[in-house]
């Protein structure tokens, strides 16, 4: 079948999501959608099913089962600014195509990117790569980002000072910082685009790309929204169990349905596999970490 036509996508082309300060993203051009995950399914599956109803059975299918080339059908091209420091994490993801402004060959604009007071705050004390929850008190936050501005604007005149006696673009740049906006385009197919937002919406990833992440995926919706939900339901939100989690799992349930007095209980607290208490009976596959991890996944219903 010829072209695919997706009319909440063509209502957004060109259109700018702004993020952080001073960035944005702008979905530049896509092929494809959730009719195209579907023909390329039915080509390798013949034909089969057709209404929209089975349509989206078959995409769900595809993606549980990890049939994930139909995916690739989708390519989805981003023009993104973005400061150089969520840059870097970006860029390793290598399945994408990158076209990036070149500091050698235009001067850089002065952008920089100035976090919000809310945003700054203390190293974590449990996660060595990470802010803590909480930001500074403002007084003190203000403090940091006045620091920061001051630095930026250091930084810049340097800069077009060098640029001014005529030093080589490519040297002049050299002690810009991290917090400069840099702009690409980026072109990604679905596939490889839930492999990213997997990765960068989770919390473990750094604030500042999961805005980002968070802008694209709304994005994609528009383009594959069947595809973006059946991501979301089975991969985004769903939590994987190790053959010993799982085990635990069907111990907790089994000594949960052989409860005599199971069907007059109320208090959800009383049910071990709810409760994360370990059941009274019977040996636990997992101890120690595991265990706790375990107990965490179940309460949180995060992947760790
Ligand atoms: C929260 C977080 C913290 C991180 N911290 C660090 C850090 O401290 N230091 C650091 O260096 N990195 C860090 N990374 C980057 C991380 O290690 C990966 O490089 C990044 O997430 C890209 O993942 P990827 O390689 O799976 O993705 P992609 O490059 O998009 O690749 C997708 C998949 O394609 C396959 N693939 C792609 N290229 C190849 C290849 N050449 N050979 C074989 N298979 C290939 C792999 O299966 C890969 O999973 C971090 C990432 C996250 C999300």
């Amino acid at each position: 079948m010829a072209h695919c036509v997706v009319s909440k996508a063509e209502a957004i082309l060109d259109k700018e999501f702004p993020v952080l300060d001073k960035g944005f993203v702008r979905l530049v051009d896509y092929l494809g959608g959730d009719e195209r995950v579907v023909q390329a399914a039915r080509v390798s599956y013949g034909a089969g099913t057709r209404n929209y109803r089975e349509d989206a059975g078959l995409i769900d299918y595809l993606l549980r089962h990890h049939h994930t080339s139909p995916f690739e059908q989708v390519v989805l091209t981003f023009h993104v600014k973005l400061p150089i420091f969520v840059a870097r994490q970006w860029i390793r993801h290598r399945t994408a195509r990158v076209n990036e402004l070149s500091g050698r060959y235009s001067v850089m604009k002065d952008d920089f990117y100035l976090p919000e007071a809310g945003d700054v705050a203390l190293q974590s004390d449990d996660n060595k790569q990470g802010r803590r929850e909480e930001a500074l008190e403002a007084g003190e936050a203000e403090k940091v980002r006045s620091a920061f501005e001051q630095g930026q604007r250091e930084s810049y005149k340097n800069y077009l000072g060098l640029v001014d006696r005529g030093i080589a673009r490519e040297l002049a740049r050299i002690n810009l910082p991290l917090s400069l906006y840099t702009e690409w385009y980026w072109q990604i197919d679905l596939h490889n685009l839930f492999h990213f937002l997997k990765l960068r919406l989770d919390s473990h990833a750094q604030k500042e790309i999961r805005l980002y992440a968070r802008v694209i995926f709304d994005i994609a919706r528009n383009v594959a929204p069947r595809c973006c939900e059946s991501f979301e339901r089975h991969i985004l939100e769903a939590v994987s169990f190790s053959q010993d989690e799982f085990a635990e799992l069907k111990r907790r349930l089994a000594a949960r349905s052989a409860k005599p007095d199971n069907s007059n209980t109320t208090d959800d607290n009383a049910d071990p596999a709810l409760s994360g208490k370990p059941p009274l009976s019977g040996k636990t596959p997992l101890s120690g970490k595991s265990l706790e991890r375990f107990e965490v996944k179940l309460n949180t219903g995060k992947q760790l």
